[in-house]
């Protein structure tokens, strides 16, 4: 039986766009990333799809051009979720538990975010935010030894009330996602949990699978179902979560390919930017078959280093990107069978990486050790 869809146009053009193309190019689907900035007339077809890299966009000739296709998928989706507001209620319509929070009013206090959620209270703004940019720490005595973000202070930000949620700061044991497709029918796939370290609000190493998150496996499942089957979703869809003792809070949902599921390029039988074109262009899906313990590193505002392809089991994905401080611009696998060629490789990776990374390696280290 030949495919239907043939052709799937992705609105952005950044590394995800890059890694769905390369996804997309063994199954014979033409898969076309469209910068947004782009001025030119698009020859899509009636019969090719749409999809996003991205959750929200500025209107421009090419946006405007795909946003207008009868076959944007998921299109209702992507401003319900990048609107901390909309997600978050719709969370709470579907009793899916989350940090509480509260839509910060132009009557909303410092003092009164502290009376209701505690001495630590997290600003985050309704939309755009994205590696912890656009997140502000509420703190009720100035100094406090929080170190999760510079942005800190004891006051609202000017100009920020009703463009931000107040949250109640989770102490968290630890943070993981859970990464999963949903077909047109209905039929889902998901990939095992995955441990996530975050160092100054952006994702340092992800690792994959743990059995020690395995019990924990069933029940992020079904959050992701809930809210896949209420939004009708087609494609990838990341839920960012805190593990609480043995309960899981939603942080955030993301309806695309997202940075924790980039393990499955080298860990899984189907990657997540393949899961993404099949579901798309509507190709069967199958189960994706876990090949090893995988180990994601970001690549986080440093220059390319050659010494990188020359690490056993590594597998450099670099973006070819501008290199400024902060931003990612690539990522290195491993997924290794042999544990001790897994560490060694680790070892011998974070010898070529700046201070910074150091205790991100340690820590990594130190889960497959343990
Ligand atoms: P992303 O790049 O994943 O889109 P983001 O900047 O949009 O991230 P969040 O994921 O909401 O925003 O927050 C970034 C990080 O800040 C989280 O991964 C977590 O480490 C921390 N954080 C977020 N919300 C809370 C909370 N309520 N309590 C404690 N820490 C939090
Ligand atoms: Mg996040």
């Amino acid at each position: 039986m030949k495919p239907a869809i043939k052709r799937v146009w992705v609105l952005g053009a950044g590394q995800l766009g890059a890694m769905l193309k390369h996804a997309a190019q063994p199954l014979g689907v033409d898969l076309r990333p469209v910068d947004i900035a782009l001025d030119a007339n698009l020859p899509l077809d009636d019969g090719d799809v749409i999809t996003a890299e991205r959750e929200q966009w500025p209107s421009t000739k090419a946006t405007d051009q795909l946003a207008a296709h009868p076959n944007f998928v998921n299109q209702e989706v992507f401003g319900l979720v990048a609107d901390r507001v909309t997600q978050k209620q719709m969370l709470d319509r579907l009793n899916l538990p989350t940090a509480p929070w509260v839509l910060v009013t132009e009557q909303d206090t410092a003092a009164g975010l502290h009376q209701q959620y505690g001495a630590r209270v997290l600003l985050k703004q309704r939309t755009g935010g994205f590696d912890g940019r656009g997140q502000h720490w509420l703190v009720e005595h100035q100094g406090s030894d929080n170190q999760t973000s510079p942005h800190l202070s004891n006051a609202i930000p000017h100009g920020w009330h009703n463009k931000v949620i107040a949250e109640q700061a989770i102490a968290f044991d630890e943070e993981v996602s859970i990464v999963g497709v949903r077909n047109r029918v209905g039929e889902c796939h998901y990939y095992p949990l995955a441990l996530n370290r975050h160092q100054d609000g952006i994702l340092t190493v992800t690792l994959a699978p743990l059995e020690r998150l395995s019990s924990l496996q069933n029940a992020a499942q079904a959050m992701l179902k809930k809210v896949m089957d209420e939004l009708d979703y087609v494609g990838v869809m990341a839920m960012e979560l805190f593990r609480v003792g043995e309960r899981l809070l939603i942080n955030e949902l993301a309806p695309r390919v997202h940075n924790s599921g980039h393990w499955t390029q080298s860990g899984a039988s189907i990657s997540q930017f393949e899961y993404h074109v099949r579901a798309t262009a509507d190709l069967p899906l199958a189960p994706a078959v876990i090949k090893h313990k995988s180990v994601m590193i970001n690549l986080i505002g440093i220059e390319y280093n050659l010494a990188w392809l020359a690490l056993p089991g590594a597998e450099v994905f670099w973006y070819g990107k501008d290199v400024r401080p902060m931003r990612k611009v690539g990522h290195i696998n491993f997924s290794m069978a042999h544990q001790v060629q897994l560490l060694d490789s680790l070892k011998s990776l974070q010898a070529t990486l700046p201070d910074w990374y150091q205790p991100a390696l340690d820590w990594a280290i130190n889960e497959l050790e343990s």
